[in-house]
């Protein structure tokens, strides 16, 4: 039965989230490295290993701490041969180059000692070729009891020329689960509920959603519910997510769409404040309004060149990107080394190793996103306020988040040229600004590709 509206965890709507390319963020054990390491710092290829870990993240958590993130979103880290572990051979042991069950413990056990949570990356849709119910129906063909578990053609596994058996967008190394044997659900169901049973893992984040059943997602749900209600199961989910949540099979969605206006408005400079805006109206309305305060919005993943790359390395657009995100309603999401300036075209590109060189970090960005993240953090209408449009012309985008009493105005110009942004006559404000921590009043200027975040003041 639906219910009248999503039921999410409340937490979720505080969220800072973290996401973590595990292999290439710290090694900090390089006993468990993979044979033929390349040094920390090379630009990555599709097969490279560098020897990250979560032992690493582990000895990186003051950092993410100092910086003032409180959840962490991993890539997989289950036993897998590629780096990127989308492959997964054993979904009950993390790769012993990430450290083992062992160092997920441990680093579970820090996080919450911190008041710090942490999703997984659970891939559902398929498994890697090395998976031992893969290799049982390349041994034993149909008289294997996995044979009905994946969809072939014929009685043999074939890999070439083009495999013989359903696997994720053609790729052979990814053989697709068959969603319609009710022993796979049981299976996958029972991966869902050990890592939060077991390791008290805060949530799972779906990899592919839209290649799986609806179904399957809405017991996914239900069934990381049941082990803890307090569970958030978000989709990666590239198009519109409305169905998903009419069905009630998700908390959230990786915010795609969210992310390719953010491309065309901050990043390329294709729209103007009013198409943009109209563009935000679009897809905010396509959402029940709980999901857009749920969903994980984001600059950056794995699977996206990084925004400073797409905005041709001018800090400031990315700079006022990350100011909207970081003021506007969802769970704002920090892809591992954006704030120290990282670039990198597609993937493999953008997962290089993180530049622990603080000389070759971007400290202007660092110090910029550190205080738009204190910002959310103390100020409870950046995280759960209303969202206002108060003006969306040329240059200008100028909004409102309010709850109570408390209200902040944004006020963001993406214009080569400074501007004096006059407000409309029902806004009588006196304003403190929070960022340069003075007295303003209307009209606000605001500097050339820059932004204003203000306190309204009465
Ligand atoms: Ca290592």
């Amino acid at each position: 039965m639906r219910t009248e509206r999503l039921t999410t965890p409340d937490w979720i709507r505080d969220a800072i989230f973290y996401q973590i390319f595990p292999e290439r963020f710290f090694n900090g054990d390089p006993g468990n490295d993979p044979d033929g390491v390349w040094p920390w710092g090379d630009r990555p290829q599709s097969h490279s290993f560098f020897g990250g870990d979560l032992v690493g993240i582990v000895k990186k958590l003051d950092y993410l701490q100092r910086l003032g993130v409180n959840t962490l979103y991993l890539t997989p880290i289950f036993t897998a041969p590629s780096n990127h572990k989308y492959d997964t051979e054993d979904y009950f042991r993390v790769d012993p180059a990430f450290g083992g069950n062992a160092a997920l413990r441990r680093l579970i056990t820090e996080l919450h000692d911190r008041q710090m949570r942490i999703v997984l990356d659970g891939v559902f849709n398929h498994c890697g070729k090395t998976h031992p119910f893969f290799q049982d129906i390349i041994a034993r063909g149909p008289s294997s009891p996995y044979w009905n578990w994946f969809t072939l053609s014929g009685e043999q596994v074939v890999y070439k020329p083009q495999p013989n058996y359903v696997c994720w967008a053609g790729v052979a190394s990814m053989p697709e689960w068959n969603h319609r044997n009710p022993d796979v659900w049981e299976y996958l169901l029972s991966v869902v509920r050990y890592w939060i049973n077991e390791y008290k893992i805060d949530g799972w984040r779906l990899d592919t959603t839209e290649y799986l059943p609806p179904d399957f997602v809405r017991s996914v749900r239900s069934a990381a519910k049941e082990e803890n209600p307090d569970a958030y199961v978000m989709g990666e989910v590239m198009g519109l997510a409305t169905s998903w949540f009419k069905h009630d099979a998700l908390d959230g969605v990786m915010h795609y769409k969210l992310w390719e206006g953010l491309v065309s408005f901050f990043a390329k400079g294709e729209w103007d404040a009013g198409q943009f805006s109209n563009y935000l109206h679009g897809i905010w309305k396509s959402y029940p309004k709980e999901a857009n305060y749920t969903s994980y919005t984001l600059l950056g993943s794995h699977d996206k060149p990084r925004f400073l790359t797409l905005c041709n390395d001018d800090h400031r657009k990315f700079l006022l990107a990350a100011a909207f995100l970081f003021t506007f309603p969802g769970v704002p999401a920090i892809y591992y080394g954006d704030e120290i300036g990282m670039r990198g075209e597609e993937d493999p590109d953008c997962r290089r190793t993180f530049l622990w060189n603080e000389e070759k970090q971007d400290r202007n960005i660092f110090g910029v996103v550190k205080e738009l993240i204190k910002l959310r953090t103390e100020i409870r209408a950046l995280r759960r306020g209303e969202f206002v449009l108060i003006q969306a012309e040329e240059a200008i985008l100028a909004y409102l988040r309010q709850l109570g009493a408390e209200k902040i105005l944004i006020v963001i110009n993406t214009g080569n040229k400074p501007v004096s942004v006059k407000l409309p006559a029902s806004i009588k404000e006196n304003f403190y600004d929070l960022y340069l921590q003075e007295n303003t009043s209307s009209p606000i200027e605001v500097p050339a590709v820059g932004f204003r975040i203000l306190r309204c003041s009465g």
